[in-house]
């Protein structure tokens, strides 16, 4: 099932659920107690948000063997976590602003996975129990900084970072899917789920062993290789088979720089 975060002109924003082309709401908790509602409100009526709002978005780095490569790094021998700001966070069609600190800000299309249940020192054989679905993400990076920094806060963290959409697919294996992303429709980056260094169950796994997991919270898993730069005027789309389409522009935030 393909569950949403919608809102229409007379709706507020709300959980809802996906049939074909319509949309129908839903009561309750999505991640406990619901009760799905007629769908019966044309999809394209609907401006479709960030179909969750994480407590904290957890990222692998380097978990792809070629994009380690291309970083010049050797793939790690454990995952190599890190933390995006829930403030990062925005839907389908949002625009990606271009910071002024930095001169090269870049696309990372990757697999997304929505824990569903809170989880301590989940054991992988048990782990994708307490997934509660995926969805397409963009780890949106500001290269210089991160490199700069050492640490990757900054240049991981800005609003507008972490595009997440368009929805949540809750039946869906996460193992052998086509990631693609296209900057103004050229392939930059087109790899399989498959090429991940450590699959979804063990990420879970090693994420729990450090910090509870929550209903809600998301794991980007890693981008393949062919990561490359956003410039004011790109449109960026993120596709991952079996779950659907991200797209979102790139504009040039037009605050001035003062620190
Ligand atoms: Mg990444």
């Amino acid at each position: 099932m393909r569950f949403v975060r919608f809102e229409t002109r007379t709706l507020p924003p709300q959980y809802g659920w996906l049939l074909d082309n319509a949309l129908g709401p839903v009561e309750g908790d999505i991640f406990s107690e619901y009760r799905r509602l007629e769908a019966s409100i044309p999809l394209e009526i609907a401006r479709l948000l960030a179909p969750v709002a994480p407590g904290k978005i957890i990222c692998v780095g380097r978990n792809y063997v070629e994009h380690a490569r291309e970083q010049g790094v050797e793939p790690p021998d454990i995952p190599l976590l890190f933390l995006k700001p829930p403030s990062s966070v925005i839907g389908p069609g949002e625009a990606i602003l271009l910071p002024p600190q930095s001169r090269q800000v870049e696309h990372e299309a990757e697999l997304a996975v929505v824990i569903g249940r809170l989880g301590r020192w989940i054991p992988p054989e048990a782990a994708l129990d307490y997934v509660f679905g995926y969805t397409v993400a963009n780890d949106v990076t500001a290269r210089d900084l991160q490199r700069r920094d050492g640490q990757w806060t900054r240049g991981k963290g800005f609003d507008t970072f972490c595009p997440l959409g368009p929805w949540i697919e809750t039946d869906y294996d996460p193992y052998d899917n086509l990631i693609t992303c296209r900057v103004n429709g050229e392939i930059r980056q087109m790899a399989s789920t498959r090429d991940m260094i450590f699959p979804v169950q063990q990420l879970v796994a090693f994420a729990s062993s450090v910090m509870t997991l929550e209903p809600g919270d998301v794991i980007l898993t890693g981008t393949p290789a062919g990561i490359g730069p956003l410039l004011d005027g790109d449109e960026v789309a993120v596709d991952i088979e079996g779950i659907g389409e991200l797209r979102n522009p790139v504009k040039a935030d037009v605050r001035q720089l003062s620190v």
